[in-house]
């Protein structure tokens, strides 16, 4: 017995039915209409979708076919009874390169995250529109692999939440729009996430850190925070690219995948010497355009590629390092939080460690799965701001590709922390 009333409750086969089968998401289709139209027609005929229980019955005996609806009646029930005990939050994750869905528990118990991932050619970063492309194409497998993982079906969920920003807007689009259908077709409560809080609240999460100074480092981010009034403030970041662009945009210069992070981390210990290489940290800010230009340079003028990745990881998270202690001195804190897909970085995790060692405190790693983009992390915050008593209408869920952490308000965390 499947745990959806029938393949017609599920709204994942919707969305592959109607992005797929009748060509949608072709990415070769000749004259394709665009994305968002793509997508505006599938949740204009989500909405009309009837959910039937077992159509198959109609082909089965008077009396089997009887024993069978009773028994799904008395299923969907207890089933409804278990779901009413706990809350149910449903994450889309889908502002840059990965397409993500999670369900997680009010008691922050991880039911399910899948993911699936983008990858842009060698040598190039991503391509928005084709990143948007691949998310509208894995979205109704990667929604029904979460669903059939965390054994929930679709009405028992709380809330759908998802990340509307900051991000690219071609990406951030197919995830909102998603989430529009599903919380218009089984009239659930939307959230609308901020993707850098969900990092954070993952991290708090996963460590059990309380009130951390957080280092929030990935391809989108690089930035020191602290919460103070009921936000989390800004205490430094970067004055132009951030950490994982500075390796990616290393990377694919000279050919290597990206995102490369792990590559240049694995490279790096093969390293000999250590270059010169600039070290620009402007109060708590750090800046590493100058950094990447002159890595490339040391390449091109013979240093060996181990040795430039060595070097390049070294200055660039001692320079993070440096920033990070004034901040940790300036607030007071008692623990670091490393957040964001390049907190996966061993040599980053070191040099802050040593930094809390130094100032009485203790660093916390977010857990291993959940450094790069997913969408527990998303369902995650989404539950919080949930029990808070946030919601957003489904004609106000706009994507915001430009949207800061420091502009949202966190209710649910105690405001004078
Ligand atoms: P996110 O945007 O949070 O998904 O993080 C992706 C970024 O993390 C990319 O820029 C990756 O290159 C970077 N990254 C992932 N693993 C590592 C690692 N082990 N060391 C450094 N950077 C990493
Ligand atoms: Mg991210």
């Amino acid at each position: 017995m499947p745990r959806f009333a029938s393949s017609e409750g599920n709204p994942a086969n919707h969305i592959y039915r109607h992005l797929t089968h009748r060509g949608y998401c072709t990415t070769k289709r000749a004259g394709s209409t665009s994305i968002r139209e793509n997508l505006q027609h599938f949740s204009a005929e989500a909405r009309s979708v009837k959910i039937t229980i077992s159509p198959s019955l109609n082909h089965t005996p008077a009396a089997l076919r009887q024993f069978v609806v009773v028994f799904e009646t008395f299923f969907l029930l207890s089933a409804k009874l278990r779901f009413a005990v706990s809350l149910y939050c449903l994450g889309i994750e889908s502002t840059a390169h990965t397409f993500g869905v999670g369900v997680v528990t009010d008691e922050g118990k991880i039911l399910s995250d899948v993911r699936d991932i983008y990858e842009s050619a060698v040598g190039a970063g991503i391509h928005p529109r084709e990143a948007a492309e691949h998310h509208s194409e894995v979205a109704a497998q990667v929604l029904s692999q979460a669903l059939k993982e965390s054994d929930i079906p679709p009405s028992s969920l709380t809330a759908i939440a998802v990340a509307l920003g900051p991000g690219l807007g071609p990406c951030l689009r197919v995830g909102a729009t998603v989430a529009r259908s599903m919380s218009a077709y089984y009239r659930i409560p939307l959230i609308s996430v901020n993707h850098a809080i969900g990092h954070i609240e993952i991290g708090l999460l996963t460590t059990g850190a309380k009130d951390p100074l957080v280092v929030l480092v990935s391809g989108g981010h690089t930035a020191i925070a602290a919460f103070s009034g009921g936000r989390w403030r800004i205490f430094g970041e970067t004055e132009d690219i951030t950490i994982g662009n500075l390796y990616d945009m290393f990377a694919r210069e000279i050919d290597l995948p990206s995102p490369a992070g792990p590559e240049i981390e694995r490279l790096a210990t093969k390293a000999s010497k250590f270059i010169s290489l600039p070290y620009v940290v402007k109060g708590n800010d750090v800046s590493y355009s100058g950094l990447l230009t002159a890595s490339l340079a040391r390449l091109r003028s013979g240093a060996t590629l181990e040795d430039v990745c060595f070097s390049m990881q070294e200055v660039s998270c001692s320079m993070l390092a440096e920033a990070v202690e004034r901040s940790l001195a300036y607030t007071g804190k008692k623990e670091i939080l490393l957040t964001g897909g390049v907190a996966a970085n061993k040599v980053l995790q070191t040099k802050l460690e040593e930094v809390a060692k130094l100032h009485d405190a203790t660093c916390h790693v977010v857990h291993s799965p959940y450094t790069g983009d997913n969408g527990a992390q998303i369902a995650w915050t989404g539950l919080l701001a949930f029990n808070a008593g946030l919601h957003t209408s489904i004609d106000r869920a706009q994507v915001k590709p430009k949207w800061r952490l420091e502009d949202i308000d966190i209710p649910w965390r105690n405001r004078s922390a």
